[in-house]
């Protein structure tokens, strides 16, 4: 029988140090261009109630979250995303407008996991609360532009408008309470095949050939006056119009914010969520054997903290660290090894011991990073786990040594050894 080992559920996965140490810098860097856009951190509850989560997705939430009931039987669930939590903390407390908050922090999912998809996963968002100005819009992807660029990722932001994409559905005569579930079809534009598409659009009550022009006219992509002219070709309503000349706007404030060079118009990317009410954006690596899928992804949603209680027109984005990781990973870019080792304290027998603990206080205290031994290992085994951990120097502690009052000081890389007064360090 072998012998049973214990996992993680399905879709999560443990952080081993090196992933963890990874994940630290990440969020190190994160949270230094987040301070110069002078975001402030939150940290929203990991367990909602379940009506925050359903507010606006309604109970059908619940097939795609971690949801149970409390031992007093409340209905809570796990966060699926921070802009949620980040839009009920702004309904509930009153902070000077624009609020500009963010957290980097752990979101739950129930997903069917594949590479990049995970139940468990980290993210950086950052919202703005209060605005409703293009260029908040333009800030934030800015914002996502500076982190990619942090990490020298090349990319691609694509950029649509739902408020467009809704009036060309209803200049194809798609009714008002159908529009939402037009929405969700479109979001699986990339994942399914055609048919599958066609038969997603027709359960939720679109017709065939209606659907088929719905596709066809998201095929537009390129620069705005590109997309606009393709548009414009098809549609005439004042809406549409209307939307358009809102996507123009934004398409001048990029240039601004100097980064319309990374974006392109694609109609065709509306976002999964339900709360999007304006602009939506999705930023994908250029190098797509590193990642297919999405590195961050934002928009415009106007109604959603209105939902818990106060009425504000708002923007925001979240990306993947985890999608950050894979893609430093496929191109051997991985950033970190380890945090580093001061001293390790060696001794050439256990009776030192007490020796080795006073002097990693005294070091420790100094705010040097040190460790001793602690597996009663002989010298030998012991500089060999030494020059494992990457410890820089081996402090040895040795009876005749410490006769004279000095230890022996060994320099790792250069394998040098000096003897150093008991007191000096
Ligand atoms: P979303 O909240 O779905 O817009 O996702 C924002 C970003 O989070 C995406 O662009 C991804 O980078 C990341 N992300 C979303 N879902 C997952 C997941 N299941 N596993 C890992 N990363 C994810």
């Amino acid at each position: 029988m072998p012998e049973k080992r214990f996992q993680p559920p399905k879709g999560m996965r443990d952080l081993y140090p090196e992933e963890m140490e990874l994940l630290r810098s990440i969020v190190s860097k994160i949270n230094g261009i987040m301070r110069v856009y002078n975001f402030r951190e939150v940290e929203p509850v990991k367990v909602e109630m379940f009506e925050t989560l359903a507010a606006k997705s309604g109970e059908e939430i619940e097939k795609e979250i971690y949801a149970f009931e409390d031992k007093a039987g409340r209905k809570l669930g796990l966060r699926f995303d921070l802009t949620v939590g980040m839009a009920r903390m702004a309904a509930n407390a009153s902070y000077p407008k624009p609020i500009r908050w963010y957290c980097i922090s752990d979101m739950f999912r129930y997903e069917a996991p594949q590479k990049g998809r995970y139940r468990s996963f980290w993210q950086w968002d950052a919202e703005i609360l209060g605005s409703k100005s293009v260029f908040a819009d333009a800030e934030c992807i800015a914002l996502g532009c500076d982190i990619l660029d942090a990490f020298k990722i090349a990319f691609e932001v694509r950029i649509s408008s739902r408020k467009l994409v809704e009036w060309m559905m209803r200049e194809l005569g798609v009714e008002e309470d159908k529009l939402g579930e037009a929405f969700r079809c479109i979001d699986k534009l990339q994942k399914l095949s055609k048919e599958k598409l066609m038969e997603e659009f027709e359960k939720r009550g679109i017709r065939r050939g209606v659907a088929e022009k719905i596709i066809s006219s998201l095929k537009s992509r390129g620069n705005f006056e590109e997309v606009a002219r393709e548009v414009r070709g098809r549609f005439m309503s004042k809406g549409v119009e209307e939307a358009l000349n809102e996507l123009e706007e934004l398409w001048r404030a990029l240039n601004d914010f100097k980064v319309r060079s990374k974006c392109v118009i694609d109609l065709s990317i509306v976002r999964g969520l339900d709360y999007y009410t304006g602009v939506v954006f999705e930023a994908y690596a250029k190098n797509k054997k590193a990642l297919r899928t999405s590195l961050f992804g934002g928009g415009r949603y106007d109604q959603l903290v209105g939902l818990y209680g106060r009425n504000m027109p708002a923007v925001g984005l979240a990306g993947g660290i985890e999608r950050l990781m894979e893609v430093l990973r496929a191109e051997n870019r991985i950033l970190t090894t380890g945090d580093g080792v001061d001293y390790f304290i060696a001794c050439v027998n256990e009776r030192l011991a007490g020796r080795a603990a006073e002097l990693a206080v005294r070091l420790r205290r100094k705010g040097l990073v040190c460790e001793m031994d602690l597996m009663g290992r002989n010298l030998s085994a012991q500089l060999r786990y030494a020059s494992k951990i990457k410890a820089k120097k081996v402090i040895i502690i040795g009876e005749r040594d410490l006769m004279k009052g000095r230890f022996t000081v060994r320099d790792m890389e250069s394998g040098n050894e000096r003897k150093v007064d008991v007191d000096a360090l």
